[in-house]
Parts: structure tokens; C-alpha cells; sequence
């Protein structure tokens, strides 16, 4: 994992961005780089995509390195996160961001299926929030913001194990803003709705066009829209926000 120190410009701050290969965590790593952040991008198993992006952000300015890890994975992550600490020496932003779906109606949904989504969704952020909770304590400062999705807040047929999960970062993010506010450490959620990447590429024409009809802005956004609303939590410009659920459905969840 390791490949030696970075020299970086320790005046800017450092992002941790999971699921940062590719679709909304590989647009938000661009943005948070645009900013100004430094990025560590974490990934599960594509590494060309993921050393892709490592090079965009280099032509960004911004000071990079991919990890790969396993979010459910308690040793992966921790193992990664003391990592990232020892290369970039902090992180002030964690965006987690990395999430799998399953899906399938529930009389047929498989108890596998159900265990991976909230295992990776859900499990997933708890662990990598935990290791870096330390670090955010003594720096008495940080952003988390965890991503959910529009399924956690109005359900969706054939999608219970992935609305559970994204169901569950919500209360989780809550939980997480009320303990660490003291310490000046904000967390918030993004709830996406339907973004065009490899997540919703494979859903047909029609379900496509069904979700367009129930968007009240009448289509689906591409992953900046997510980015930007990401990179605005993670600005001093969102200090005072912490413990919010953010939509950014076009609509769909008002
Ligand atoms: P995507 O294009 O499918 O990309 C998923 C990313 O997560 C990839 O970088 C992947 O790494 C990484 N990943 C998957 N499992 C992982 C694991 N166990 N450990 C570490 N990394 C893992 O997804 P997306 O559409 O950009 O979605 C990003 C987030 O937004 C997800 O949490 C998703 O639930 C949420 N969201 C998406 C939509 C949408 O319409 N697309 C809507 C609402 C919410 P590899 O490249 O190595 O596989």
C-alpha cells in the first residue's frame, strides 16, 4: 500500500474519499481538489480507474494517493486509515461514499445480499468514521459527510437491504454530529438521487424513464451535482452546519 513519504504543501488540507475510482466519489475528489484539498481516494478492487484519477488530481495541483481497501473490512480499514495518516500526516474531510447494491424484491432477497449492502453501506462508514474520530478529537476540527441516498428517506421496491443501509447512515450521521459538535467536528449527509454512473447504467430504459416521471426537475443528474453539494460541506463555508440530511434529488424527495 505504501509507496513512500508525499512531499506536499502541508497549508492544504487533506480529503479522504472512499469509493473515489469512479461515478460521484471520483467527481467529488476532483472538486474537493479544485478547492484546494489534498486527496487520498479509497477504492475496492479497480486500480487502473483508481490511479486514473490519482493523475487527474495531480493535473489539479492537489497532492494524491489511491488505497485500496475494503470499507467492511474493520482490519482493511484501519490498516488503511493509519496509512493515509502516516502519507498525508491528517485529514480534516472524510467523504464516505463508497456503496454497493443488491437488488431484488423481498420475498426474494437473499440473506447474503442484505448482509453485503449493509455491510459495505452502512458498516462500511461506522468503521471508517471510527478511525478517524481520534484524529478529528485532537485536531478539534473536520468535516464528515457520509452518503446516502433518496432510497434511505423514501424506500424503494426492490431496494429494502440498500434503503436500510442508507436509512441507517442517516441516524448514524445524526448520532456522530451530537457527539463530536463539542469538538467542532460537523457530519452531514448528501441524499443523491438518481446520478447517471456505473450504479444506475445498469437499470433499463424503462425504470429509467419511471424514476424521470417522479423527479419534479424531470431527469437525472450527472455525479457534479452530488460533488458540489459534498464540496460545499466540506468548505468553511458550511461551519455552522452540522447533523443535516441534504437532498440533491431534483425534487424527488419534497
Ligand atoms: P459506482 O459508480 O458504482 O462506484 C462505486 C465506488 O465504490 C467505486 O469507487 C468502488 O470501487 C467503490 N466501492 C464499492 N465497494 C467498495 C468496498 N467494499 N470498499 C471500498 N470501496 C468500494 O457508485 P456511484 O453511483 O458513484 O455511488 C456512490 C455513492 O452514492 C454510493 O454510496 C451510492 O449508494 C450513492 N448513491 C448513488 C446514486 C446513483 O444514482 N448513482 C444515488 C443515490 C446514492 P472500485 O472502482 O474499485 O470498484
Amino acid at each position: 500500500m505504501s509507496e513512500g513519504a508525499l512531499e506536499r504543501d502541508t497549508s492544504r488540507r487533506v480529503a479522504l474519499v472512499t469509493g473515489g475510482s469512479r461515478g460521484i466519489g471520483r467527481e467529488t475528489a476532483l472538486a474537493l481538489a479544485t478547492d484546494g484539498y489534498d486527496v487520498a481516494i479509497v477504492y475496492a478492487g479497480n486500480a487502473e480507474r483508481a490511479q486514473a484519477v490519482v493523475d487527474e488530481l495531480g493535473d489539479l495541483g492537489a497532492c494524491a494517493r489511491a488505497y485500496r481497501c475494503d470499507v467492511s473490512n474493520a482490519e482493511e480499514v484501519d490498516a488503511c486509515v493509519k496509512q493515509v495518516l502516516a502519507d498525508f500526516g491528517s485529514v480534516w474531510t472524510l467523504v464516505n461514499n463508497a456503496g454497493v447494491t443488491a437488488d431484488g424484491l423481498l420475498l426474494r432477497m437473499s440473506e447474503d445480499d442484505f448482509d453485503r449492502v449493509i455491510k459495505v453501506n452502512l458498516k462500511g462508514t461506522f468503521l471508517m468514521t471510527k478511525a478517524l474520530t481520534r484524529q478529528f478529537m485532537r485536531q478539534r476540527g473536520g468535516h464528515i459527510i457520509n452518503v446516502s441516498s433518496v432510497v434511505g428517506v423514501m424506500g424503494n421496491a426492490g431496494q429494502a437491504n440498500y434503503a436500510a443501509s442508507k436509512a441507517g447512515v442517516i441516524g448514524f450521521t445524526k448520532s456522530v454530529a451530537r457527539e463530536l459538535a463539542g469538538r467542532g467536528v460537523t457530519a452531514n449527509v448528501v441524499a443523491p438521487g438518481f446520478v447517471r454512473t456505473d450504479m444506475t447504467a445498469k437499470l433499463s430504459d424503462s425504470i429509467i424513464a419511471s424514476y424521470e416521471g417522479q423527479i419534479p426537475l424531470g431527469r437525472l443528474c450527472d455525479p457534479d451535482a452530488i460533488a458540489n453539494a459534498i464540496a460545499f460541506l466540506a468548505s468553511d463555508a458550511a461551519d455552522y452546519i452540522t447533523g443535516v440530511v441534504l437532498p440533491v434529488d431534483g425534487g424527488m424527495s419534497m
